[in-house]
């Protein structure tokens, strides 16, 4: 039998990297949404959930194949679940990395650590075929807490600046593997993971 293919909803090289060696092994044939010459849907959704099923579903029209997306964000308790879906652009649309982060830490100036908690989220979705009514849903959490300054190199996004409490190190000071073993991302794949070996996909 053939490999099936799966579009990645997503531009993103490092993800596309880790879905495809992630799921290479269970027989997809692994494609980017780029290869179809999709393009990103808006994201009209107000949650991860919704967004995520928007982005499959876009990829599912566009390719005719089944289709993945992900998405994921930073939900902080004591700003009732801000900046959520919208991480990437917390600070404002051409929002990047550090300024995002600066608005973070200035919202959240003062406040005590126990009042710190947050949590990364990540939602993928797998839609086997446009019309699918079932599709694979898989979460992960991530929970630690917000620094009051950054500390780190590596990683992207707010990682400098939010620490595992049994690791004690910002994610911005794991190794690329530890972080993958830890994090929202990281667990979602395993879940789905499990779902696809749990069932005919
Ligand atoms: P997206 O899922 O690529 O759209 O990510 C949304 C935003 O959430 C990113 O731009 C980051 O700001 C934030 N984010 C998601 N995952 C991570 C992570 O693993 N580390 C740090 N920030 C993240």
């Amino acid at each position: 039998m053939g490999k099936k293919t799966l579009v990645i909803a997503s531009g993103n090289r490092g993800k596309l990297d880790e879905f495809r060696q992630m799921l290479a092994p269970k027989g997809f044939d692994v494609r980017a949404q780029s290869d179809y010459g999709v393009e990103p849907p808006p994201e009209t959704g107000r949650t991860f959930v919704e967004n995520a099923l928007i982005k499959a579903r876009n990829a599912a029209q566009a390719s005719g194949s089944a289709a993945l997306a992900d998405d994921s964000g930073l939900v902080v308790h004591a700003l009732d679940g801000r900046p959520g879906i919208h991480s990437a652009r917390f600070a404002g649309e051409h929002a990047d990395d550090d300024s995002n982060i600066d608005k973070l830490l200035c919202e959240l100036e003062d406040m005590p650590e126990e009042r710190r908690g947050a949590c990364f989220y990540c939602c993928l979705v797998l839609l086997r075929h446009l019309e699918d009514p079932a599709p694979l849903i898989a979460i992960g959490r991530w929970h630690g807490y917000i620094l009051e300054a950054r500390r780190g190199q590596g990683g992207f996004g707010y990682d400098s600046v939010f620490v595992d409490p049994d690791m004690g190190v910002s994610a911005a000071e794991l190794a690329a593997v530890e972080k993958n073993r830890l994090s929202h991302r990281g667990k979602a794949l395993q879940a789905l993971y499990q779902q696809l070996d749990d069932q005919e996909v």
